[in-house]
């Protein structure tokens, strides 16, 4: 590129060792709003994945030796600083990822927040276990210790979001971490380093090196000194990332995706029920691991709920992210949106299914500054067989599927009948008919008259080929620790 050209570009860097590090090769980065070119990410390799892990594993017997509370004070002061800066955190995620700036200021940033501070209170409140064995005369206890360097890889679609949502707990425990985020949305990865020296962080704890999967990302899972991976993304990539990684016998946590079902029944309160399950099935352009994408509606409400949910559904504003006024952004990617409407739209009206709203049914005004973005307009599909791609596959797009069922043995079998298992919703007024689905329907987290509602206490991830391991207080506490049992003779 020209001077002027380049001079135009953001320019990322890597952060090793406390020290933002410039590359020899870049990426570049588009804005999925307008479809240009904004950003050049680092196209990090071996080379400097070798530096991130010598930094992070020299910096190692300092970090882990401090105490919780020590570390706990460094975690709090970085989320007030993401914090202070909210607003320039929401804008530059909305630009590089395309989401909504409203999605962006009041769920992504205020989370990463959350992140940091609640991990840096849930590590000052963890107990080990003892027993004791009189008649041998013995205690037995167990300790917990960090583990080492942790390896965090995560997607586009929540970037800042999901990268703390490893970086907090890791680093809470006394680990220390090399982190790359998605080669398409690394800004506000970026942004954070440079809070981490103000926030007290000692240099080599919090180390970030951007670039693709195929490099960067898998350099970081074969790096032998690097003796756990926590991957949030797709099941193909974690099935690359197990095989990659079985010559190490590495500890791996994958958040996979998802093909989620919502099941309405008849006594639903649809009043709650249709805007909730219109906003999980678009919710960040449907480009969520929990966004619905099945919906099975019995019979007897089938034609009152489609006639209100595509109502609904078509309320929906879709265009310039910035615009606050604003239900839908822009998708991640040119190939993403294409993938969506070729692969998905386009194939189920080829197998004969009713597309009642959205692509190809309704006209997509866009502001001028926005014709060469990604957008599409939420899609509801129905009279889709149970067979079929949009039915089967992850689609990760604002995309959903509208069937009718008759009874309750018949839609458990068909919302398990997927290979994915990480959230199902249930509608129903019956008490004790929400429980009996709940326990039968093979899903990480069940929904019954909400969705979305977390809390971080609690066990996240998916079933089958929706994740291996789980995340939350314990669990990632569990995952970043290494527990030893001690037996003392007295
Ligand atoms: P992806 O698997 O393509 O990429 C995820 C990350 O892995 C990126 O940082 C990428 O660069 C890296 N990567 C790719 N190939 C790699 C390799 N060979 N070795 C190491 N790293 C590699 O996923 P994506 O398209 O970025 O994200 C979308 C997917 O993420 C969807 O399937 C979605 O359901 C899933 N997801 C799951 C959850 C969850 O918590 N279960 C949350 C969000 C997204």
């Amino acid at each position: 590129p020209t001077m002027a050209h380049s001079r135009a570009l953001l320019v990322l860097e890597n952060f090793i060792g406390g020290k933002f590090v410039p590359c020899s090769s870049y990426i570049d980065s588009y804005n999925p709003s307008t479809g240009d070119v904004y950003c050049r990410v680092p196209d990090s390799g071996k080379e400097e994945v070798e530096a991130a892990v010598k930094a992070a594993k020299d910096a190692f017997p300092i970090w882990s030796s401090k105490s919780p509370l020590e570390r706990s004070q460094i975690l709090n002061k970085l989320a007030d600083l993401i914090e202070h800066d909210l607003e320039a955190f929401a804008q530059a995620e909305s630009k590089d990822q395309g989401k909504t700036i409203t999605f962006a200021r009041t769920v992504d940033i205020p989370r990463a927040v959350h992140n940091f501070r609640f991990f840096a209170s849930s590590i000052l409140h963890h107990v080990t276990e003892c027993t004791e064995m009189p008649a041998m005369g013995c205690v037995h206890y167990t300790s917990r210790a960090p583990v080492g360097v942790a390896g965090l890889i995560s997607p586009w679609n929540l970037p800042l979001y999901l990268l703390t949502w490893k970086i907090a707990p890791a680093i809470a425990c006394g680990n220390t971490v090399v982190a790359k985020p998605s080669e398409m949305t690394s800004v506000t990865a970026w942004m954070m380093c440079k809070l981490l020296e103000k926030a007290g962080m000692p240099p080599g704890v919090v180390n970030v090196v951007l670039g693709t999967g195929a490099k960067a990302g898998e350099a970081l899972v074969c790096h032998p000194e690097v003796p756990l991976i926590s991957f949030t993304g797709s099941t193909l990539t974690a099935q690359r990332i197990t095989e990659k990684s079985a010559p190490h016998c590495k500890r791996l946590s994958l958040e996979l995706g998802g093909k989620n079902p919502s099941i309405i029944f008849d006594d639903a309160d649809l009043s709650q029920c249709i805007p909730t399950t219109v906003r999980s099935s678009f919710a960040n352009q449907g480009e969520i691991c929990l966004c619905t994408s099945r919906i099975f509606v019995q019979r007897g409400i089938y034609s009152e709920f489609l006639k209100r949910f595509v109502a609904e559904a078509k309320k929906w504003k879709t265009g310039n992210p910035s615009d606050p006024t604003i239900d839908m952004g822009a998708l991640i990617s040119k190939e993403h949106l294409e993938k969506v409407v070729r692969n998905y739209v386009k194939k189920a009206q080829a197998e004969g299914a009713r597309v009642l709203c959205g692509e190809g049914v309704d006209p997509l005004a866009l502001p001028p500054g926005n014709q060469k973005g990604y957008f599409m307009l939420p899609t509801v599909i129905a009279e889709v067989k149970d067979e079929s791609c949009c039915m089967q596959e992850e689609i990760f797009g604002p995309v959903t599927c509208v069937v009718a069922f008759d009874t309750e043995e018949e839609v458990i079998k068909r919302a398990n009948g997927v290979k994915y298992g990480l959230a199902a919703t249930v509608w129903s007024s019956n008490v004790g008919r929400v429980h009996r689905v709940a326990h039968k329907l093979q899903s990480g987290l069940v929904w019954t008259n909400c969705w979305l509602v977390r809390d971080l206490n609690l066990p996240f991830g998916g079933m089958k080929a929706s994740g291996v391991g789980r995340e939350g207080a314990k669990d990632s506490y569990e995952f970043f620790t290494e527990v030893k049992t001690i037996t003392i003779k007295h």
